[in-house]
């Protein structure tokens, strides 16, 4: 099934105009070398810059992050990816984002909700931004449909899962503004909470009985490999003024799944690379190298490095 096609459809289906990849060399932008992100070449229109399709954009944006070089080897990291993305220029917000999500998750891809955990903003009472009650009462209204009681847990990350689905984390996972946490954002500066979305490849694969996570708890954010953060919807709502944060009068959303993990949940199978974006570059190493991919753990590593 083609992941890539079926995303973009989707929302040229929601009235979004479908741009194609920007170049993975920045144009325009001497911040970094190579694009990383499919927000990235989005930034001036978020921040007001008006956009000549329209208020409704999506893509599938090609990206290298260098700096994810040493964590490849695993089953989920690469250096190179695809991100599906969609925008909204002070267009549609909550309600739309994360139903839309839900339906692509749920009926597009055959993702099973038993599957999916969400995170959300847990505010900063200090700073006067609130939870983000609304992002987190969509998703548990949307398992409500599917007969999931979806409990919403604060701080998971110090007790494990809780029975939950829906967990308030703190601003250093689930907040967006090009300088960080609120703190750090200079007066002038948007920014949001974001709501991150997870699939759980299974508790079965008993990961933390191993002795190097044996110590740690299990909770969505944790790198065991248990959970894979298959995207993450920013909503752009709050600027820092002098007086505080403030209401943005044109909010955006900001949506970037990877497209190997999208495909990885889709196989319920935790390794991207066996999905079929690799699967040239699987067969072409094996018949050079007359080895076979999965045989050797040592051996899949090297695969999966070239
Ligand atoms: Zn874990």
């Amino acid at each position: 099934m083609d992941y890539r096609k079926k995303y973009l459809e989707f929302f040229a289906s929601k009235g979004h105009a479908i741009l194609p990849s920007a170049s993975l060399i920045p144009e325009n932008d001497p911040t970094t070398l190579f694009t990383g992100s499919g927000m990235q070449p989005m930034v001036p229109f978020l921040l007001g810059q008006k956009h000549a399709l329209g208020t409704r954009l999506a893509d599938a944006q090609k990206c290298f992050r260098s700096g994810d070089i040493e964590e490849v080897g695993d089953n989920r990291h690469t250096t190179f990816f695809e991100m599906l993305g969609n925008w909204s220029l002070g267009d549609y917000f909550k309600q739309e984002q994360i139903s839309w999500m839900w339906e692509f998750l749920t009926s597009e891809i055959g993702l099973d909700p038993e599957n999916l955990y969400f995170t959300c903003f847990r505010g900063n009472e200090e700073l006067g931004i609130p939870r983000d009650t609304e992002a987190a009462g969509l998703w548990q209204k949307l398992f409500a449909e599917k007969s999931i009681d979806a409990q919403i847990v604060d701080f998971p990350e110090r007790d494990g899962l809780q029975g939950g689905r829906i967990f308030y984390y703190s601003e250093k996972k689930n907040w967006w503004s090009r300088s960080g946490v609120p703190g750090n954002m200079p007066v002038g500066e948007p920014g949001g909470p974001d709501t991150e979305m997870f699939y759980d490849f299974g508790a079965d694969r008993k990961l933390h009985e191993n002795s190097d996570w044996a110590a740690e708890v299990c909770h969505v954010n944790c790198d065991c490999g248990r959970f894979v953060e298959i995207g993450n919807n920013v909503f752009m709502q709050y600027v820092k003024t002098e007086q505080g944060f403030e209401q943005l009068p044109q909010k955006n959303v900001d949506f970037g799944g990877g497209l190997e993990r999208m495909a990885a949940a889709a196989n319920n199978n935790p390794d991207v690379f066996t999905t079929d974006l690799f699967k040239q570059l699987r067969e072409s190493i094996e018949s050079l190298s007359g080895k076979t991919y999965g045989d050797r753990a040592e051996e899949t590593f090297a695969f999966r490095v070239v």
